[in-house]
């Protein structure tokens, strides 16, 4: 089985990226935070698929976690990680250390101003700009030609697809589907928290995008009476908070008012202490 190269520099990680393009070679670039799950494996697969070197990165980045959050505790199985890359024949692996992305207290960052503080920026503050700013940075160290990044965090996905388009960098987006688990759970490194009841009860996340699905599909268009919907279902299963649930445009992040075109269907919640987020798109024939 041919070996992952793995890189803990950026000078390091650069160059080999930088010999890859040399070389005629597209780049593709997978950021992670690792706990691969199914869902990273179908960036990977994706990144193969339109890239002749594909790059992966590990990082669990501090500065996307609030100081309440679980950046501590976060899983971590770098081994297994490793292996799985293997087994997707990856060709290199960035995992830097904290004190390599951030050798000194950084104070530059990049903000993407009215779209950073929507959705979870309302309940995360600083989580969107912790993104875009290690993005950005993994950018200039990977230099891609393409970059791949889930659906599964739908908001992340616009934000930086912004940066992208509003600092120029060279770099296409590509954004993959949600994978779930067969029982519709979206995957999640964060799912590792859940214990058995907890795991049952984070269905129900999905089980009110399905509603609102549904109820969209028998032509509802009212967003006031789909979230209504949606929060009748999650009301039903304790333990389950809610933080928000809302139908918004996909570009600017806004709640709409009334559907007339594509709209982003989002929810975050607290299953016991474990924050889950998931989402679906109404979209296409459906709206006409
Ligand atoms: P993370 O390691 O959670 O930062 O995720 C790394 C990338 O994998 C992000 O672009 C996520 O959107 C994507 N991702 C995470 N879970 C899924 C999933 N269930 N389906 C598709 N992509 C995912």
């Amino acid at each position: 089985m041919p070996s992952v190269k793995t890189y803990t520099t950026v000078e390091e990680m650069r160059a080999a990226s930088r010999a890859a393009r040399l070389g005629g070679l597209r780049v593709g670039l997978v950021p992670t935070m690792g706990a691969l799950h199914e869902g990273h494996l179908s960036l990977v697969r994706a990144a193969q698929a339109q890239c002749e070197a594909v790059a992966v990165s590990i990082f669990v980045n501090p500065l996307q976690f609030g100081p309440n959050e679980d950046l501590a505790k976060y899983p971590r199985t770098f081994e297994r990680d490793c292996q799985l890359l293997e087994q997707e024949d990856v060709d290199f692996l960035f995992a830097p250390s904290v004190e390599e992305m951030y050798p000194e207290k950084a104070i530059t960052y990049v903000t993407v101003e009215g779209l950073s503080e929507k959705l979870c920026g309302r309940s995360r503050p600083g989580h969107f700009q912790g993104v875009t700013t290690v993005v950005a940075k993994l950018f200039h160290i990977v230099e891609p030609d393409l970059a791949f990044f889930g659906q599964k965090d739908a908001a992340q996905a616009t934000i930086i697809r912004r940066m992208v388009r509003d600092l120029n960098f060279p770099v296409e987006i590509i954004v993959c589907p949600i994978v779930r688990e067969v029982d519709g759970l979206a995957m999640s490194s964060r799912n590792a928290y859940l214990n058995p009841q907890e795991r049952k009860s984070a269905l129900v996340l999905y089980r009110a995008l399905k509603e609102i699905q549904r109820k969209f599909e028998q032509s509802e268009r009212s967003p006031f009476q789909l979230i209504e919907a949606g929060t009748q279902v999650l009301v039903q299963e304790p333990g389950v908070r809610l933080d928000y649930l809302e139908i918004v445009d996909p570009d600017t992040l806004d709640p709409v008012e009334k559907i007339t075109s594509t709209v982003l269907v989002a929810v975050a919640a607290f299953v016991g202490g474990t924050r889950l987020i998931d989402n679906v798109v109404l979209a296409g024939a459906q709206l006409i």
